[in-house]
């Protein structure tokens, strides 16, 4: 492994459920020590910065530091755990896969459990199960009480439990929460590039909070900085399996994704043809992206104040909000790229012919 594959597996492997996301800011901090200075706001989102040659324009990249996950609802009598979604899930994702439970007293490890298939009414064998019907198996047995000998509280966060793999095509990495630990190591390996040159700007590299559950952390943490452009940089849907998405351009090795629509964002059009004709001059494998469904960070910084030039910046992942991610090294590199050349582009005057209408 070299040192970014190193650094992406502490990265995706490290637990950080929406509003639980601490593990991964201070491996964010120790990966800039000495580079930036740190601020936070009151909700938690981590605010690296990077004085350039100037206070202004603030250039802001947020991509969240929280995955999905779960959070313990009840432990019952049988000394099972009974547990809620954080974020979206597809409930067929969910069923016998492994776990990690963060106590006061400890981690808890255990698999997602069901009643055996043929207990089940025949017609609901065929069936996927509802989350409520499922449950945490953390060791319970004849001679072991769970609800005795585990300190298991309502508000424990449970995280997806999956080893960071290189896959036999090299640049593919398997990994959990690829959504969105591929936006934080982004933002870190451009602070620290960044952090060695020279920059008309400020750079302010966060890591956000609570995106998943309503793009939470993206609000204060742009309310804080009051950025003059923002980019959050996040996962989109690879649309290259399946067969559902003939033509699209949305593939892992495909580079950056320069995302044009979503949900949550019509982004500047001066800017979005600004950074297309960045990677076209720099020549940064790029595509232009849509996300079909659900919105990012971008959408709730740019209604900040009295609006901030946004865009969403994309990287195709293959079975986002699933135990299981896949994303390529090239789009990973390509992004860090695109991220370094806007910093380098953007002077208070190119900023300000952006504003224009
Ligand atoms: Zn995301």
């Amino acid at each position: 492994m070299d040192g970014t594959e190193k650094l992406m597996k502490k990265m995706t492997e490290v637990e950080g459920i929406s509003g639980f996301e601490q593990g991964v800011a201070n491996l964010v901090k120790d990966e800039l020590k000495g580079t930036c200075e740190y601020e936070r706001d009151n909700l938690g989102s981590l605010i690296c910065i990077h004085k350039g040659t100037t206070n202004s324009p603030k250039i802001m990249m947020a991509g969240h530091m929280d995955e999905v996950g779960f959070i313990v609802q009840q432990v019952t009598d049988e000394g099972f755990v009974k547990f809620l979604p954080v974020g979206g899930w597809w409930p067929g994702n969910v069923l016998a896969q492994k776990v990690a439970i963060q106590t006061r007293k400890g981690r808890v490890v255990g698999v997602v459990g069901s009643p055996a298939i043929h207990d089940m009414d025949k017609e609901k064998q065929g069936k996927l199960m509802k989350l409520k019907e499922l449950f945490i198996d953390v060791g319970q047995s004849v001679d072991f009480d769970v609800k005795k000998e585990l300190d298991i509280r309502p508000g424990d966060p449970i995280t997806p439990l999956c080893d960071f793999e290189i896959m036999s095509n090299p640049k593919m990495y398997m990994a959990k929460a690829w959504d969105n630990r591929i936006g934080v190591l982004i933002m870190a390996e451009a602070m620290k590039r960044l952090a060695k040159i020279k920059h008309p700007n400020t750079a302010y590299g966060v890591g956000t909070v609570q995106e998943e559950v309503g793009l939470r952390g993206a609000k204060t943490a742009a309310a804080y900085v009051k950025p003059d452009v923002a980019f959050a940089l996040d996962v989109c849907t690879a649309k290259d399996t399946g067969g559902n998405g003939k033509g699209r351009p949305e593939k892992p090795g495909a580079g950056v994704g320069i995302m044009v629509f979503d949900n949550s964002l019509l982004p500047n059009t001066k800017l979005r043809d600004f950074m297309i004709a960045l990677a076209e001059k720099k020549k940064i494998k790029h595509f232009l992206g849509v996300l079909d469904g659900g919105g990012t960070d971008a959408g709730r910084i740019n209604l900040s104040g009295t609006g901030i030039l946004s865009m969403y910046i994309g990287i195709a992942a293959r079975y986002i909000h699933s135990h299981v991610s896949v994303i390529h090294r090239d789009d990973f590199e390509a992004a860090v790229s695109l991220m370094v050349e806007a910093h380098k582009a953007l002077d208070k005057k190119t900023v300000d012919s952006l504003r224009t209408f």
